[in-house]
């Protein structure tokens, strides 16, 4: 018979809730943001970007970042970025006035943190335009959450009709699913809140982030662009609707200022810079 300390419980049970980083994750913050670089895009001009076409004539070089949240009880990955084949093209691609091109493969950044897709507990996306799901595919053994209304959206019949956007996200089909009508709270401790705001696809979302240094992080999915659009309120023209778009900006800009929350306009180049540059993080 084989008789255990009360120190050996502990360390055990430890081991068990932590996956074996017990050293690692007890003196950890309880929650950590890291940004990492998945792709760019280059604008030439930016009419598309308003409805009135407030930015016509202008340029803008977007960035496509993912984000990592480490918290105690998983990892989540919000948003994907560019499929990663994109790095492997050392030109990038243009079309259409657009000029993308990614400098670090997704799969290699979360290995300078020693993880692999397999290790992701849970993966979200705001919406699944291929600059947010282009390596969503991968992380098909995550749990995948998501808006029904989105859900909906990316395996309609007309979404499978364009293939290769499709394809990046098309094995999540058979993936675990939490499906959600407005918000889903990951942890159920506040901290990781992802919150239906549409329009800009039918069920896309954003992510309200309580860390504990840094207070309450609001990141914007797509429904904001950039800093020029969020002063003007501007709405794309490639939105799905723009009606309901300007009503989620408005619940967006009423949130960010009940919870006094820091805006991270995602493809904001001076919101990314203004994040810990990865592998460090905000906590
Ligand atoms: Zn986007």
């Amino acid at each position: 018979m084989k008789f255990f300390t009360i120190q050996t419980f502990f360390a055990l049970v430890l081991a068990s809730l932590a996956g074996g980083c017990v050293q690692e994750r007890a003196i950890a913050p309880a929650i950590q943001l890291y940004a990492m670089d998945c792709g760019s895009i280059d604008v030439d001009d930016m009419k598309s970007f308003s409805v009135d076409g407030a930015f016509a004539g202008q340029s803008y070089a977007l960035v496509v970042p993912c984000y990592l949240i480490r918290h105690a009880e998983g990892d989540v990955i919000w948003d994907t970025g560019f499929d990663q084949s994109l790095a492997d093209m050392p030109g990038g691609i243009s079309g259409g006035g657009f000029h993308s091109s990614m400098s670090a493969r997704l799969t290699d950044q979360l290995q300078e943190l020693g993880l692999d897709v397999n290790d992701i507990e849970f993966l979200a996306v705001s919406h699944s335009h291929p600059d947010h799901a282009g390596n969503a595919g991968l992380f098909k053994n995550s749990t995948f959450i998501i808006s029904a209304a989105e859900h909906a959206y990316m395996f309609s019949d007309e979404a499978r009709d364009n293939a290769e956007s499709f394809k990046a996200y098309a094995p999540l089909e058979d993936a675990r699913t939490i499906q959600f009508d407005d918000e889903h709270d990951v942890f159920g401790d506040g901290r990781v809140v992802i919150k239906k705001l549409p329009g800009h696809t039918p069920g896309s979302a954003v992510l309200l982030l309580r860390l504990t240094n840094a207070g309450p992080q609001l990141l914007t999915g797509d429904l904001i662009t950039h800093s020029a659009g969020r002063r003007l309120g501007a709405v794309p023209v490639f939105n799905t609707d723009i009606e309901q778009t300007r009503r989620s900006i408005a619940a967006f800009e009423a949130l960010a200022e009940a919870q006094g929350a820091r805006v991270i306009i995602q493809h904001e180049p001076k919101d990314f810079e203004a994040l810990p540059a990865f592998p460090a993080w905000l906590d």
